[in-house]
């Protein structure tokens, strides 16, 4: 599915014309000349992407930013700011607030999308890296993916097994009791002791062979990674 890009302007014929463009270069977009429109719609669908003018009749683009960094779930979203104001302190404002970049009216549509692409791109190489957990260069995790490598070769781990791994590898340095972690993997089953984690924590260990000295038993309490 194509990636969708929220435009946010009131200026009806800029609006039309960025939509034009980023539909060629193959995106998906939805036009807004409000912002309360925008806010009603962006609960139900999520873009990739805003082009958010900051002039607006009801509202302030500065304060949409900041509203959409602050919110959990759209702080993920790229925002390419769209305005007249050609000022450089505008323009530091805007980056501050956390848009990803910045154009001034008059722009070229060509530019526009070429700045939509390159903050798309950045955004998916920084959740492709957040995807990616590292202990050294000796393990890596690929969360989405469920893979382990130690030293680059693929470890097969079972489903749990991989939960345990990855939760003491989120938090490296934090020690897990065998309590939390049977919380944390054991959510389904009904009759889980602790002793289970300690076989899997073995067998953990095994597959991971040189890797899994890097996982520590923390006497009377439970494990953790050392950092
Ligand atoms: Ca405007």
């Amino acid at each position: 599915m194509n990636e969708l890009i929220f435009v946010l302007e009131d200026e009806r014929d800029i609006a039309e014309l960025i939509s034009i463009h980023l539909r060629k270069a193959g995106y998906r977009v939805k036009e807004f000349y409000k912002a309360d429109h925008f806010f009603n719609c962006i609960r139900t669908e999520k873009p990739a992407l805003v082009v958010l003018d900051l002039m607006l009749p009801d509202f302030d683009g500065i304060e949409i930013c900041k509203e959409l960094r602050k919110s959990r779930e759209f702080n993920d979203v790229g925002i390419v700011i769209l305005t007249a104001r050609a000022k450089t302190e505008d323009k530091i404002l805007g980056l501050e607030i956390g848009a990803d970049d910045y154009i001034t009216k008059p722009f070229s549509p060509r530019e526009l999308v070429a700045r939509v692409n390159a903050v798309l791109r950045r955004l998916k190489e920084r959740r492709r890296e957040e995807d990616i957990l590292k202990i050294n260069d000796i393990l890596r995790i690929d969360v989405k993916k469920f893979e382990v490598y130690v030293n680059n070769k693929k470890v097969e781990l079972r489903p749990s097994e991989f939960k345990i791994l990855k939760l003491l590898v989120e938090r490296k340095g934090w020690v897990f009791s065998r309590e939390d972690i049977l919380k944390h993997i054991s959510k389904s089953e009904k009759m889980v002791y602790e002793r289970t984690v300690d076989v899997h924590i073995k067998n953990l260990r095994d597959k991971l062979g040189p890797a899994g000295k890097l996982i520590k038993n923390i006497r009377g309490i439970g494990y953790k990674i050392e950092k």
